[in-house]
């Protein structure tokens, strides 16, 4: 019986030009941002903004951080409500948490987005939504953005999965008023951990540096915005450490280079795997919009039956293809539900409850080549043959 020996979590290397940056960075013993100058850090401020065509960008320590840090510098704080998904990774409700702020829950649809009509029906219910591109999915953005702007809601992006993914030639991170990246070793470009944080508001660009902790350096930031908003701010922003330091940004500056050829090889691992996955019975693919460009890192499927969903996961297990299930009655590894939230008020969420108890997910490492997913395929193809097909 075939079975499948890769490691689903196992990155590619760091490139060389980065290991060479980062030893560099080593000998010089500056390892904070405002230790140098120009620094790492600045010099990939200014290119990540160059490359998402932001005005500012802002560097900080995780992703995590970079929502937390958005929400403060919007005025969120103890008790305000914050609109999110209601299926997203447990950092998005856990920002939320971080600044005493409550999660109200939007539904998901079976496309995997946001539900707009849920979200058109909660928006006056908070001034602002983290919008969670949950495992690369983009809503419709023109339809998403209008109802916020007739609401009066500002809207965070949370890239954290479509780091390099546009919406109708709009990149993801551009639609809101502020956007925030991880650079979290599961991500799109890996420093172990990071973040990367995007805006056009000069005033939410110097609130956002104040709180991240700049020492009065901010001019020495790489997009920083013109004294004078600095100086609308200064004291009134809290320092909420959060910097990168020169380490990371050594190791990221030749990987944002790279990113659109990577998005382009995991986007050939994505498409051989939908391939494949639409021929299998009981389980169906989520068709992508036309004006979507992805990238496929990762990929869901939908099972018809979820009472099946064990079997079929344990078969696909036990020869080495792990799937995650965001349907499990606990918690496992990455897929905790709402529900598990113990900390957010219970929301009924039947719709998302409903999608999630089908949910299958594949992480999509480039370390795969298109024979392993042909040799996934396979195995979960046959398998799908045992749980799902009753003769
Ligand atoms: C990873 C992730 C983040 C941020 O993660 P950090 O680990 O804090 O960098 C945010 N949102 C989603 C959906 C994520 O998967």
């Amino acid at each position: 019986m075939e079975t499948f020996t890769k490691s689903f979590t196992r990155q590619e290397p760091i490139p060389e030009e980065a290991i060479a940056a980062a030893v560099a960075v080593m000998r010089s013993g500056a390892l904070h941002r405002y230790g140098a100058d120009p620094s790492q850090v600045s010099t990939l401020e200014r290119e990540f903004a160059a490359a998402t065509g932001a005005r500012h960008c802002l560097a900080v320590a995780s992703g995590g951080y970079a929502m937390g840090c958005a929400l403060r510098a919007l005025g969120v704080g103890p008790g305000d409500a914050v609109l999110t998904n209601g299926w997203t990774l447990a950092p998005v409700p856990g920002a939320i948490a971080a600044v005493g702020a409550r999660p109200v829950l939007v539904e998901v649809t079976e496309d995997l987005v946001i539900d707009l009509d849920d979200l058109a029906g909660k928006a006056h219910r908070a001034r602002v939504l983290l919008l969670s591109h949950m495992r690369g999915h983009l809503a419709d953005m023109d339809r998403l953005m209008r109802i916020c702007e007739d609401a009066g809601v500002t809207v965070i992006e949370d890239c954290a999965h479509t780091m390099g993914a546009s919406w109708d030639g709009v990149a993801s991170g551009r639609w809101g008023a502020i956007g925030c990246y991880s650079t979290q070793t599961y991500k799109h470009i890996n420093s172990g951990e990071g973040g990367l944080i995007v805006t056009d508001d000069a005033d939410l660009a110097a609130k956002m540096t104040l709180l991240s902790g700049c020492y009065m350096l901010y001019a020495r930031n790489g997009t920083a915005p013109p004294e004078e908003v600095f100086a609308r701010h200064e004291g009134a922003m809290p320092n909420v450490s959060g910097r990168m330091d020169e380490l990371r940004a050594a190791i990221l500056r030749p990987q944002v280079a790279d990113l659109p050829r990577q998005a382009e090889r995991w986007n050939v691992l994505y498409r051989a795997l939908e391939t494949g996955f639409r021929n299998i019975p009981g389980l169906s693919v989520i068709e992508r919009p036309r004006a979507e460009r992805y990238v496929g890192s990762s990929i869901q499927f939908l099972a018809d039956d979820p009472d099946r969903v064990p079997e079929f996961l344990a078969g696909c297990a036990a020869r080495g293809v792990e799937f995650k299930w965001f349907g499990a009655e606990s918690a496992q590894g990455f897929t905790s539900a709402h529900r598990h939230w113990t900390y957010v008020e219970p929301q009924d969420l039947r719709r998302t409850d409903a999608v999630l108890s089908r949910l299958l997910d594949l992480r999509i490492p480039l370390t795969f080549d298109t024979n392993d997913c042909a040799a996934i395929v396979r195995i979960a193809h046959a398998e799908s043959l045992t749980a799902f097909v009753t003769l």
